[in-house]
């Protein structure tokens, strides 16, 4: 007799942008005359970039051809490409060895899990990207959940208090989950705030995985791009990153893991969990396509950087102006200057879940309630700065004309 895995089960509600999609229809539904603007999903919305396009285009043509076809590649990425992310970490510990290119971060955040033991003890900063939390539950590593929380997953409230970045936990915990930039509050760690939880992680043995997905939309240059700008971080941190966001491949798919010799644990050697990876991989991974991997590599070039700028500053103008105007309107709005999200307060303390149909039904605008990125996410919403400026420019002015304050 087969079995299903119960832990699914155990999962709170849907999935949260499924739940946004599912209301938004039913909205368009009955207004079908309703111009519906989406600042809700943080997907990306301008064209790729030409030299971006032309790296795919030869790629595809090369394989066309019997000298440049290529069947199967390593399951790590091909060495072009994963030199060029290690440049990115040009001035840390780490080379492009350490690099495990894959079809993006999402599936790596969750896929990670299955090389620790399945009774770890779990740390989430709430708000959170609901696949950390998820991807656990799935895997059996919380009990039920009781209005969205689950039993034995540790959440570290992100407030306005503490200025959106977690406390060390008070309890002992086995793997602990930060994402800088943040999504969805827009905050970013500063090096002493990543150095306490590098301290704790070695003290206590600890995991970090590392979420630097939103890197490249840091303006500041004093805040860390990457957790191993922090001492001792090569030691306890696996980070996880993405070109969804800072080049448009949300559709095309690529991404990578970076898993240090030094990185261990409380029963590991130094060079077992990068073993360990390589060996999940290996067994459950065929690499990312070769015509993407090709892209990421003139992502990386000389010119494809110059381009990323540019669509990072774009994105970021947007968030401006989403910021701006809110603030305008005397709405308390966070993030969007290093993270291409802006995090608002609900007005008059009204829940997310209800700001989500007031703006829905008052401007036509969609956007994400905060609840369901975790319990200390109520009374917060996120607006996302991915869209045309266009749209962003309307949205705002709709915000600004017609949303109703008391
Ligand atoms: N990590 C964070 C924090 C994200 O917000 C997202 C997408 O929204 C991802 C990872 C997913 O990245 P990818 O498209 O590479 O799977």
């Amino acid at each position: 007799m087969a079995k299903i895995n119960a832990s699914y089960r155990k999962l709170a509600a849907g999935y949260l942008f499924p739940e946004i999609a599912k209301r938004t229809r039913a909205f368009s539904e009955a207004n079908p005359d309703a111009d519906i603007l989406r600042l809700g999903i943080g997907d990306t919305t301008e064209s790729l970039t030409p030299t971006i396009v032309d790296g795919l285009s030869q790629a595809v043509q090369s394989l066309g051809t019997p000298e440049g076809y290529s069947g199967y590649g390593d399951s790590e990425g091909i060495g072009a490409l994963r030199e060029g992310i290690a440049e990115m970490y040009a001035g840390t510990s780490i080379h492009a060895d350490d690099i495990f290119v894959s079809d993006g971060a999402k599936s790596d955040s969750s896929n990670i899990q299955s090389i620790f033991s399945s009774d770890n003890v779990i740390a989430v900063q709430d708000p959170a990207y609901p696949v950390y939390v998820d991807s656990n539950v799935i895997s059996g590593r919380t009990g039920n959940a009781t209005e969205g929380v689950y039993d034995g997953l540790v959440y570290m409230p992100c407030t306005a208090e503490n200025g959106f970045f977690p406390e060390l936990p008070s309890q002992k915990v086995d793997i602990i989950y930060i994402c800088s930039p943040n999504n969805p509050t827009g905050a970013v760690a500063t090096h002493a705030q990543l150095q306490r939880f590098v301290d704790y992680a070695i003290e206590n043995k600890a995991i970090i995985i590392f979420d630097s997905a939103y890197a490249v939309f840091i303006q500041d240059d004093s805040l860390p791009k990457t957790i191993y700008e922090i001492e001792g971080a090569e030691k306890c941190a696996i980070e996880i990153s993405s070109f969804s966001k800072s080049v448009g491949f949300t559709g095309v798919r690529l991404g990578w893991t970076v898993v240090p010799d030094a990185v261990t644990c409380e029963d590991s050697e130094p060079g077992e969990i990068k073993k360990l990876w390589t060996r999940r991989q290996n067994t459950f991974f065929n690499g990312a396509s070769n015509i993407v991997q090709a892209g990421g590599v003139a992502a990386l070039n000389p010119a494809g950087k110059e381009e990323m700028k540019q669509l990072v500053s774009f994105y970021m103008e947007n968030a401006r102006i989403i910021r701006e105007g809110l603030t305008k309107l005397g709405i308390t709005a966070y993030g969007g200057d290093n993270a291409p999200y802006v995090w608002l307060k609900t007005p008059e303390g009204i829940g997310s879940w209800e700001f989500f149909d007031k703006l829905l039904e008052e401007c036509h605008v969609v956007g994400t309630p905060g609840a369901g990125f975790g319990p200390a996410g109520e009374g917060y919403f996120r607006l996302s700065a991915f869209g045309h400026r266009a749209n962003v420019e309307e949205a705002v002015k709709r915000i600004s004309e017609q949303l109703k304050l008391g």
